[in-house]
């Protein structure tokens, strides 16, 4: 038709190409492998994107190949991002963290022809080395200097070699916006993990959407220092958004311990940053134990589990940042919503706002929540009712790669995210549970974060974890479980008190266990399935009777 809007495809090269040109002399700092830190800037990772480019061309990647990465967030990875999608491959980033056996069958399952991998999980892929007959040669991220004397596995090649052979003309090849990008296999508690395929389309939205001002709205004054994992939903699109405005990145590398973090914060003036729940409570236990502040920091985006409100309190009262939460799932690109509060509400009482930045956020632009029951019909948004989320958005998979588990996906095109929450009329969503987590006591449901957050709100409480025990009158009650703070000296009874006129009477934990650790999932999220089966035989107290 005349009069239309040019059909230009949306592409990721177009990202690495418009920060190289135009902010071409901001910097991109990264703690290295290697151990030192390396500082160059947009105009050199556009340069040496484009010869990494030719170099996979040169080594035979075509089109559609999957290429894997075991990586940190780093320069190299960066450039790995950017060099596999723009010419038309895909960028498949495999999570270190994951048991060997994952790791493998995502790799096979991939079909990745070639692994880029940092020098210190190296000992992974030769632990692997049997199962990786399909794998054509492995990247190691380093320099010549650095690559290992000998290792088991063969096919060996030397990053900074590949990239040195080549120059940097380079023209990034145009094709459909709609053409594979990225892959990433979630971390999936139970059976095998499923892989969700980005497209050029759904990652230029979703950046976008990350710099929207009611979301992270980075700018080119802006530092970001994601410590959330570039093999974690890509880092939750920041290596896109931030290339996007030229906003400055700072790479953490594979330290992302307290003082580690501090020191990257301070010395490069990190305005911004994003990350588990986790990794906040080390370094702002850092920070208390050293009496050290967090001067430059603005915001912190937390998600991937709730953020406890005494996380976003302490932020806010000893360091003056302000916290967004997200909620989102790799199968989402992963951001859902945010807090994104609405007029008039930055002008509330300071703990009314920890109240709604507590919340799970809401939707950003493009992405439709509803909630529904059992029987699929759709449930009120009234902020009481509780269902099943399901989402739909153009930066949402349409279907698993490979087409596993359709059963995800409903006919009419909405994702079933496997959380059970409410939505208020506001848009303020709040997870109530993942469904498979969800307690069931006497027929009704007992919210497990909730009683979590409570739980995490006292001062001797590092961690808590509530699931649900077998019981012979109630089918399930929740019990408590808990990792004291160091030093911190409490008990059962105190814990309990701190329930009371919080929550209703039945939701009360029947008891109460001191714990050292928590399992954790390799994307840092509490490893219930293990609880469950940990405490499987618990009588709480009640049940004894
Ligand atoms: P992500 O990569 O974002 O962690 P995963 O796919 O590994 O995504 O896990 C997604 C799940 O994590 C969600 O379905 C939800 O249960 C949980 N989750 C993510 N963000 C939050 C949040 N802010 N609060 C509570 N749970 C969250």
């Amino acid at each position: 038709m005349f009069g239309l809007m040019m059909d230009r495809p949306l592409l990721i090269s177009q990202l690495i190409e418009h920060a190289a040109e135009y902010h071409g002399d901001t910097e991109i700092v990264s703690r290295s492998v290697e151990g030192p830190i390396h500082r160059y800037t947009y105009a050199d990772a556009g340069r040496r994107s484009r010869r990494l480019a030719k170099a996979l061309a040169a080594l035979g990647v075509a089109p559609g190949d999957r290429i894997g990465t075991l990586a940190w967030n780093g320069y190299r990875h960066f450039e790995v991002y950017f060099a596999v999608s723009g010419i038309g491959a895909i960028c498949h980033t495999i999570n270190p963290r994951l048991f060997q056996e994952q790791i493998a069958y995502i790799i096979n399952d991939a079909e990745d022809q070639f692994i880029f991998a940092d020098l210190n999980v190296l000992a992974i892929l030769e632990g692997l080395d049997k199962s990786l007959s399909g794998v054509r040669g492995i990247i190691v991220m380093t320099d010549r200097a650095h690559m290992p004397a000998q290792s088991v596995l063969k096919n060996l090649l030397c990053y900074e070699d590949l990239v040195l052979a080549q120059d940097e003309t380079f023209e990034w090849p145009e094709f459909n916006e709609n053409t594979a990008a990225s892959l990433c296999y979630t971390s999936g508690t139970t059976g095998n993990p499923k892989g969700v395929l980005y497209s050029h389309r759904s990652t230029i939205l979703h950046a976008f959407a990350v710099n929207g001002a009611n979301a992270i709205g980075l700018t080119a004054d802006d530092t970001i220092l994601p410590v959330v994992p570039m093999f974690h939903a890509n880092a939750w699109g920041i290596p896109y958004a931030a290339p996007m405005v030229g906003a400055k990145l700072v790479f953490p590398g594979f330290k992302m311990d307290g003082a580690s973090l501090f020191e990257l914060f301070e010395a490069e003036g990190v305005t911004a940053a994003a990350g588990v729940p986790t990794v906040w409570l080390e370094l702002l236990r850092f920070c208390e134990t050293e009496s050290r502040s967090l001067d430059s920091l603005q915001r912190t985006l937390i998600g991937g589990s709730a953020p406890p409100r005494a996380m976003i309190e302490r932020f806010d009262k000893a360091h003056g940042v302000r916290v967004l939460q997200g909620w989102g799932m790799t199968e989402m690109s992963p951001l859902g919503t945010i807090t994104s509060m609405r007029r008039g509400e930055r002008d509330l009482p300071a703990e009314a706002q920890y109240d709604l930045i507590a919340k799970q956020g809401r939707p950003i632009f493009g992405v439709s929540l509803k909630i529904v029951d059992d029987a699929g019909r759709a449930l009120p948004k009234d902020g009481v009712a509780f269902g099943d989320l399901l989402v739909r958005g153009p930066w949402i998979s349409g279907s698993y790669f490979h087409g596993v588990d359709p059963s995800a996906f409903t006919e009419d095109g909405w994702f079933k995210t496997g959380d059970v929450c409410t939505i208020d009329p506001h848009g303020y969503m709040t997870i109530t549970d993942r469904s498979k987590d969800v307690i069931k006591s006497g027929g009704e449901w007992i919210g497990s974060i909730d009683l979590e957050n409570i739980a995490m709100g006292h001062p001797s409480v590092q961690e808590a974890a509530v699931i649900g025990v077998p019981h012979p009158q109630w089918d399930e009650r929740p019990l408590l479980i808990v990792v004291k703070r160091p030093e911190a000296d409490v008990t059962r009874e105190d814990l309990l008190k701190t329930f009371e006129g919080k929550v209703a009477k039945w939701w009360m934990p029947d008891d109460v266990v001191f714990v050292e650790a928590l399992p954790h999932t390799a994307t840092g999220k509490l490893l219930k399935s293990r609880l469950r089966e940990d405490f499987r035989d618990y009588k709480p107290i009640s049940a004894e009777e």
